[in-house]
Protein backbone atom coordinates (compact mmCIF):
# COMPACT_ATOMS: atom_id res chain seq x y z
CA UNK A 1 0.00 0.00 0.00
CA UNK A 2 1.29 3.85 -0.69
CA UNK A 3 1.11 6.19 1.58
CA UNK A 4 1.26 9.48 0.32
CA UNK A 5 2.49 11.94 2.98
CA UNK A 6 2.64 15.77 2.53
CA UNK A 7 4.12 18.25 4.26
CA UNK A 8 2.79 21.75 4.84
CA UNK A 9 4.76 24.32 6.62
CA UNK A 10 2.78 25.53 9.54
CA UNK A 11 2.41 29.40 10.40
CA UNK A 12 5.34 30.44 12.80
CA UNK A 13 3.81 32.40 15.67
CA UNK A 14 5.80 35.16 17.47
CA UNK A 15 6.05 39.10 18.21
CA UNK A 16 5.84 41.46 15.21
CA UNK A 17 9.20 42.98 15.77
CA UNK A 18 8.17 45.63 14.32
CA UNK A 19 4.43 46.20 15.44
CA UNK A 20 5.08 44.26 18.61
CA UNK A 21 1.39 42.28 17.60
CA UNK A 22 1.67 38.72 18.67
CA UNK A 23 0.38 36.36 15.87
CA UNK A 24 1.88 34.60 12.61
CA UNK A 25 4.83 36.25 11.49
CA UNK A 26 7.98 35.57 8.98
CA UNK A 27 11.41 35.38 9.56
CA UNK A 28 12.65 39.14 8.11
CA UNK A 29 15.96 37.22 7.45
CA UNK A 30 14.59 34.50 4.71
CA UNK A 31 14.04 35.26 1.14
CA UNK A 32 10.17 34.67 0.44
CA UNK A 33 8.58 34.36 -3.29
CA UNK A 34 6.15 37.50 -3.72
CA UNK A 35 4.77 37.69 -7.36
CA UNK A 36 8.12 35.65 -8.93
CA UNK A 37 9.77 38.62 -6.65
CA UNK A 38 12.07 37.26 -4.05
CA UNK A 39 11.70 39.81 -1.18
CA UNK A 40 13.84 39.74 2.38
CA UNK A 41 12.07 41.87 4.63
CA UNK A 42 15.24 42.94 6.51
CA UNK A 43 16.90 44.46 3.69
CA UNK A 44 13.51 46.65 2.27
CA UNK A 45 13.63 47.81 5.45
CA UNK A 46 17.43 48.72 5.03
CA UNK A 47 16.40 50.18 1.88
CA UNK A 48 13.63 52.44 2.50
CA UNK A 49 14.24 53.49 5.96
CA UNK A 50 18.29 52.92 6.65
CA UNK A 51 16.98 50.70 9.85
CA UNK A 52 19.87 47.49 9.78
CA UNK A 53 18.35 45.14 12.08
CA UNK A 54 22.09 43.05 11.71
CA UNK A 55 23.28 45.85 13.91
CA UNK A 56 20.27 45.50 16.83
CA UNK A 57 21.26 42.69 19.66
CA UNK A 58 17.86 40.70 19.46
CA UNK A 59 19.43 37.53 20.81
CA UNK A 60 16.18 35.70 22.08
CA UNK A 61 13.71 37.43 20.26
CA UNK A 62 14.40 35.93 16.54
CA UNK A 63 13.98 39.02 13.51
CA UNK A 64 10.12 38.28 12.54
CA UNK A 65 7.03 40.27 10.78
CA UNK A 66 3.65 40.50 10.82
CA UNK A 67 1.50 40.05 7.29
CA UNK A 68 0.35 43.97 8.12
CA UNK A 69 4.20 45.17 8.62
CA UNK A 70 5.09 43.53 5.42
CA UNK A 71 2.22 45.18 2.96
CA UNK A 72 3.31 48.48 4.85
CA UNK A 73 6.99 47.80 4.40
CA UNK A 74 6.07 46.75 0.46
CA UNK A 75 3.98 49.67 0.18
CA UNK A 76 6.98 52.05 1.29
CA UNK A 77 9.27 49.87 -0.91
CA UNK A 78 7.44 50.95 -3.93
CA UNK A 79 6.03 54.60 -3.16
CA UNK A 80 10.86 54.80 -2.44
CA UNK A 81 10.67 53.80 -6.46
CA UNK A 82 7.92 55.82 -7.62
CA UNK A 83 9.50 58.67 -5.87
CA UNK A 84 13.00 58.13 -7.34
CA UNK A 85 11.74 57.67 -10.68
CA UNK A 86 10.12 60.39 -10.46
CA UNK A 87 13.23 62.56 -9.43
CA UNK A 88 15.07 60.95 -11.92
CA UNK A 89 12.53 61.77 -14.59
CA UNK A 90 12.77 65.34 -13.55
CA UNK A 91 15.77 65.95 -13.16
CA UNK A 92 16.20 64.50 -16.74
CA UNK A 93 13.80 67.21 -18.23
CA UNK A 94 15.38 70.13 -16.45
CA UNK A 95 18.69 68.64 -18.25
CA UNK A 96 17.12 68.51 -21.72
CA UNK A 97 15.55 71.70 -21.18
CA UNK A 98 19.13 73.48 -19.92
CA UNK A 99 20.55 71.73 -23.61
CA UNK A 100 17.71 73.43 -25.17
CA UNK A 101 18.68 76.36 -23.95
CA UNK A 102 22.26 76.33 -24.46
CA UNK A 103 21.62 75.58 -28.35
CA UNK A 104 18.93 78.29 -28.75
CA UNK A 105 21.88 80.67 -26.87
CA UNK A 106 24.77 79.12 -29.60
CA UNK A 107 22.43 79.29 -32.33
CA UNK A 108 21.03 82.86 -31.95
CA UNK A 109 24.21 84.56 -30.99
ZN1 LIG B 1 3.83 43.86 12.64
Amino acid sequence: MDVEISVQALPLLGVCNLCLNEGAVKSMLMGYNHNGNIEIYSEMLFKCFAIDLTQMEFTDTKRLICKLCINKLRDSVTFREQVETSLQTLQAVVNTNRMYIMIYIITHR
